[in-house]
């Protein structure tokens, strides 16, 4: 990201030039409204974004007119709701550029696709003395799994070393790269730091030591388009809510030849072909994978997410949310006891910072009061949290409909928030 703002034509306290998020606001109605007495300011995105008017009545619309189970039904609504579950797996397939539509699987959201792969390609593929490398600021879901089936198979799980601004080592991680090393898993962006992690380097160097590599996409998903097959990665995981779609569903990609040699996750209807005592055989790709009743108006609500998310100027929404990144992180640089967590040169989307003397918690509460929505703890990152020796911070996360009115709104909030407490 450019330090600049004078790069992203931004004007700072009214709009970045070519990108209405006035506008764009206006399709989401939660955002209007008052909380504590005060308009809503909207600054917790990372956690979850909200959804649009198209999103909602989507599934609305689907459990008034179509609702019934997949796949099986003989009958004309069964029929439509295969078709929306189905037809919502191809946006998936084209918003990612995966080269089939088979190679996208339903998950409940970045943390079972994970498991998943944990699980499946783990149990099935690791040995004793194999290791696994992650990123020191990974979130908990892209640690603990592979700690789990690691611990099963006498595998290791070790950090690759990230430097006081929140910068992976990738010369670290070549001298940590051997043979024994079976998978780099990395998040794409860290939801603590906001750094951009370039994983289309680390899939290279990954790939050269003969490992997989597993990117993390629940922070970059909803910022800009991610193209798996230019990345070159293995699998590739996002939350359907982190982009302004439902809970309760999220996808994995995956590798063909990976996902078609990796045994089945977990039993039950739908990931078979066939059942008897003899033995049991498996479905196809990507049913092998799904077991049991999907969350079918969640998919729905996701194809409805993508063509939302499609019909907008995706540059010009990132040339405005670095833009609002670039202003926040200005106007906290002359707060003076104010700590910025993770200033690496790539970021997106994400200011975590510290205030002197001042527990996140106690902050957090104090700007809700105000009507300012933003997260506090360690973002479920405890071991970055541990390097840098605090117990959390501040995080303050934008998207799209985010405006300059709302980090100023933060900043006046920070400093009302300041005077009660001296
Ligand atoms: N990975 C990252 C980087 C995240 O930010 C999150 C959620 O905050 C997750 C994984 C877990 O996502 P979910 O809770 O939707 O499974």
């Amino acid at each position: 990201m450019s330090e600049d703002p004078a790069v992203y034509q931004v004007i700072p306290g009214t709009a970045t030039v070519g990108f209405d998020a006035e506008r764009v606001r206006r399709d989401f109605p939660i955002l209007h409204q008052q909380v504590n007495g005060h308009p809503l300011v909207y600054l917790d995105n990372a956690a979850t974004t909200q959804k649009p008017e198209s999103v909602i009545q989507a599934m609305v619309d689907y459990y008034r007119r179509d609702n019934a189970n997949v796949h099986r039904g003989a009958h004309a609504l069964s029929d439509r709701a295969t078709g929306a579950f189905e037809g919502a797996r191809r946006k998936v397939a084209n918003f990612l550029n995966a080269p089939d539509a088979r190679q996208i699987l339903w998950t409940r959201g970045t943390s079972e696709a994970i498991n998943l792969v944990a699980a499946s390609w783990g149990r099935s593929q690791l040995q004793p003395g194999d290791r696994i490398l992650v990123s020191a600021m990974e979130h908990h879901s892209n640690i603990v799994p592979w700690q789990m089936v690691a611990a099963e198979r006498g595998a290791t799980v070790e950090a690759i070393p990230v430097d006081t601004t929140g910068t992976l080592d990738l010369q670290a991680l070549q001298g940590m790269l051997d043979a024994r090393v079976r998978m780099v898993a990395v998040g794409h962006v860290s939801n603590a730091l906001g750094t951009i992690n370039p994983v289309a380097e680390i899939a290279r160097m990954a790939h050269a030591a003969g490992a997989l590599v597993f990117v993390d996409g629940a922070q970059a998903i909803a910022h800009w388009p991610v193209d798996v097959q230019a990345l070159d990665c293995d699998f590739y995981s996002f939350s359907a809510h982190k982009l302004f779609g439902p809970t309760g569903i999220g996808v994995l990609y995956g590798r063909r030849t990976v996902l078609e040699a990796m045994p089945p996750y977990q039993g039950g209807g739908e990931m078979i072909e066939s059942v008897s005592f003899a033995g049991t055989t498996y479905n196809q790709l990507p049913y092998k994978f799904e077991a049991g009743t999907p969350d079918i108006a969640g998919a729905v609500g996701l194809g409805a997410a993508i063509d939302y998310v499609n019909s907008l100027d995706r540059e010009g929404a990132a040339r405005h949310e670095e833009a609002l990144l670039v202003y926040a992180q200005k106007k906290a640089q002359a707060v003076s006891g104010l700590t910025l967590v993770g200033t690496a040169h790539h970021k997106t989307g994400v200011m975590s910072f510290n205030l002197d003397g001042v527990h996140p918690a106690d902050l957090g509460t104090l700007l809700d009061q105000q009507g300012v929505a933003v997260r506090t703890g360690n973002h479920c990152a405890q071991p970055i949290m541990d390097q840098y020796r605090i117990p959390g911070t501040v995080r303050a996360s934008f998207s799209f409909y985010n405006t300059f009115d709302d980090v100023d709104r933060l900043f006046a909030a920070l400093e009302k928030a300041r005077q009660f407490l001296q």
